[in-house]
């Protein structure tokens, strides 16, 4: 069932989602198990599962000898979402990106995806490979979301890349895309990032999932923002508990996002991570309980793979 399906049954009830990481390889699939067995008991209506792009590593050949080499250091995405399915009949959301891939591996994945029965994808440009900073397309490949979304469209009214194939079964992916109600670190203004955000709506995107973020105003002034240059499908909160006092400086370090000073100064005053922790669940929940009011559809949560605040969050609020 699609993403938006269970947004237009939701019947006043604020929905509940997670999104997870794929285990580093040679974990267990255990791990995610684990996390994801905590929280079901809040029902999530989806959960969504990262792709993560290779990076650089350095291996030792010989003393003093090192090789670089491109690794992915957490594959299994497709897996997951199909084992999360299988395992607790819940829709499972892949996080699609245009780094890394061909347009005819995109292709193939997507056939991938359509015969498992998935029936959401959720479509990113992606990370920069972590070394490079900078995002760079695959030569065969796309260069921003909305180019990897055109190709998703395409195949949902049947068109494949190779035009000889004729009356091809259509997939019908319904599509999330991202936002960034801070706007993304590399647009020059909020307004030229939600003119990219309108097109990928106009192209045929079906609901926005946002980053985190720990100020409801942000989120409230950018959907008011987006309702005005006429976005009007729905626009899904991210949310995360801090958890460390380190998180107040890699947070906004990794995702360009801003820490309220209130939150800040609660924070400073722990003696401890535990105190960090519960300060971060008070404000997720204050958090949680201000977008409901706002009559948000869902409340999407990151997990980072670790369950334990999410679910007092959830326990909350849910
Ligand atoms: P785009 O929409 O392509 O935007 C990138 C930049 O280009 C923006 O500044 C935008 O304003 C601009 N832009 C957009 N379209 C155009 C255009 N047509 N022409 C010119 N400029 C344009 N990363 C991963 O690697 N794996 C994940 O699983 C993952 N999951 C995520 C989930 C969520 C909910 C969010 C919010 C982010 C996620 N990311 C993930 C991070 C994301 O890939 C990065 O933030 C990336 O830098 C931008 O992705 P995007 O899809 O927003 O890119």
């Amino acid at each position: 069932m699609k993403v938006t399906e269970h947004l237009q049954n939701q019947q006043n009830k604020t929905l509940f989602s997670i999104e997870i990481l794929p285990p580093v390889k040679g974990e267990s699939i255990q791990n995610i198990f684990s996390a994801v067995d905590t929280l079901m008991e809040f029902k999530p209506v989806f959960i969504d599962v990262t792709y993560h792009r290779e990076e650089y590593v350095y291996k030792e050949i010989q003393a003093g000898l090192l090789k670089k080499e491109l690794t992915r250091k957490r594959p299994g995405t497709v897996a997951i979402c199909a084992a999360l399915m299988n395992r607790y009949k819940v829709e499972t959301v892949p996080h699609i990106i245009c780094g890394g891939f061909s347009k005819e591996e995109t292709e193939n994945a997507l056939i991938d995806l359509h015969f498992l029965g998935i029936d959401n994808v959720l479509v990113l440009r992606g990370d920069p490979v972590k070394s490079e900073g900078v995002f760079t397309a695959h030569p065969e490949g796309h260069r921003y979301a909305t180019d990897l979304l055109g190709q998703v469209v395409s195949m949902n009214k049947g068109k494949y890349l190779d035009n000889n194939i004729q009356n091809a079964e259509a997939t019908n992916f319904c599509v999330g895309v991202a936002a960034y109600p801070e706007k993304h670190f590399e647009a020059p203004n909020l307004y030229q990032d939600l003119k990219y955000l309108k097109m990928k709506i106009e192209m045929g995107a079906d609901y926005i999932v946002t980053q985190m973020f720990f100020d409801n105003q942000a989120y409230f002034d950018f959907v008011k923002q987006c309702r005005d240059i006429g976005i009007n499908v729905p626009i899904i909160p991210g949310l995360k508990p801090l958890t460390t006092k380190g998180q107040l400086s890699a947070l906004p370090r990794t995702f360009h996002i801003d820490m309220p000073n209130d939150l800040v100064k609660e924070v400073e005053k722990c003696k401890d991570n535990e105190a960090v922790k519960q300060v971060g669940i008070e404000w997720c929940i204050q958090q949680s309980k201000e977008l409901i009011a706002f009559g948000v559809p869902c409340l999407h949560y990151y997990t980072m793979s670790k369950s334990t605040a999410i679910k007092e969050v959830a326990s909350a609020i849910f």
